[in-house]
């Protein structure tokens, strides 16, 4: 007997469509036209070369990415882009990587980059605990910054860009969890990349982004597999892709067109976060959001109850009506839901109505 499937919050590898499991369930044992499993073939293939054509179609088309920027799928995880990016772009020249240190993942990135070179955190939001992100006024970009990386959405926090931060430099953003969330304006951005294992498919494959002239910013005395400029060079077939990750993320990226594309993606994700949002605000302080306001993330909703114990109950007696992995980042405690693109609604209102539920039992 198949067992059921439960409503899963986890924040990463984290839940995918249903309709996108199907069928690649049903493509498994023999991918059409190719008399064998999509893990089975080369990725020299044309059956292969397809595949990675039509996702990066779907990705161009989703993000309105335009002709003067190449679409990669590297591996190492965005982890290995925290160090990659400045790598390229700052390793050897006189120049700076400028960092907004809002939550834990832009910490970190920034530390990373530090063992490459020049690094400069412009604004740091540890002393409020990460609670928002800086205005545009607050930014003060160094003279020799290279790019402002900033994170769209922090993980962990819940705290979440409105827009990206006005400045005169490229942008590099980890969109980790939220790409394909809501539309972005490309132009912006030198780079924007993010792990797959949030919003966009399976872990073991990371989207990179990247405008023409960063890609040509990589030294030539870099590992190949370091360089953007050699990966994109060989159209992310250097070595060995991770076949199936990208295969999966056709899948999603056509699951995505389906729904009617990031607008409309954006609509649903927003409605499904008020209404956690909301009950939060009615509880009368029950509840308590980790973010401010303003910046309250629509993809990791992260807050708690008044104590530790009615935490850890919470989260039990979640589990047992199908409602699971709500448990906090061990940095921040409290709960986490996770609601990304592939979170059916349904699911959110049943966690909404066992949210309101247990405030009434243990107010
Ligand atoms: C999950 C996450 C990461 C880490 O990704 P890995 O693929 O595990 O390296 C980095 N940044 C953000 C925003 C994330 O959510």
């Amino acid at each position: 007997m198949q067992e059921e499937r439960k409503f899963n919050f986890s924040a990463g590898p984290a839940v995918l469509p249903v309709p996108v499991l199907k069928k690649a369930q049903e493509e498994l044992l023999c991918l059409p036209g190719c008399g064998a499993s999509i893990l089975e073939i080369s990725h020299r293939s044309k059956q292969f070369g397809e595949i990675l054509q039509q996702t990066k179609n779907n990705v161009r088309e989703l993000l309105n990415v335009p002709e003067n920027y190449k679409i990669m799928f590297l591996q190492g995880g965005a982890l290995t882009q925290f160090a990659m990016l400045p790598m390229n772009i700052i390793r050897n020249t006189n120049k700076s990587g400028n960092y907004l240190a809002t939550g834990n993942w832009s910490k970190k990135a920034a530390s990373e980059a530090k063992t490459q070179g020049k690094v400069d955190v412009v604004w740091d939001g540890k002393e409020e605990g990460y609670v928002r992100k800086p205005t545009d006024d607050e930014i003060k970009l160094t003279d020799d910054a290279a790019y402002l990386y900033f994170c769209a959405n922090e993980t962990i926090e819940g705290i979440q860009y409105q827009r990206e931060p006005n400045v005169d430099v490229p942008l590099i953003c980890d969109a980790s969890s939220e790409i394909f969330s809501r539309p972005v304006n490309m132009e912006k951005y030198g780079c924007l990349y993010a792990c797959a294992q949030k919003n966009a498919g399976p872990a073991g494959v990371t989207l990179v982004v990247m405008r023409d002239d960063f890609v040509d910013m990589s030294g030539d005395d870099l590992p190949s597999m370091f360089s953007y400029k050699k990966l994109a060079e060989k159209d992310s077939m250097l070595n060995t892709p991770p076949t199936f990750c990208i295969y999966i993320m056709k899948l999603v990226t056509e699951w995505l067109k389906e729904q009617g594309g990031l607008e409309a993606m954006h609509k649903k994700n927003v409605e499904k976060a008020r209404l956690l949002y909301d009950a939060i605000d009615a509880s009368n302080g029950f509840y308590r959001v980790h973010g401010n306001k303003e910046y309250r993330s629509f993809m990791n909703v992260s807050f708690r109850t008044p104590t530790e114990e009615l935490d850890k109950l919470f989260q039990e007696e979640a589990a047992k009506v199908n409602l699971t992995n709500l448990a906090g980042h061990r940095s921040v405690k409290g709960e986490r839901a996770s609601i990304y693109n592939a979170m059916p609604r349904e699911g959110v209102v049943l966690l909404r109505d066992f949210m309101l539920d247990f405030a009434k039992k243990h107010a």
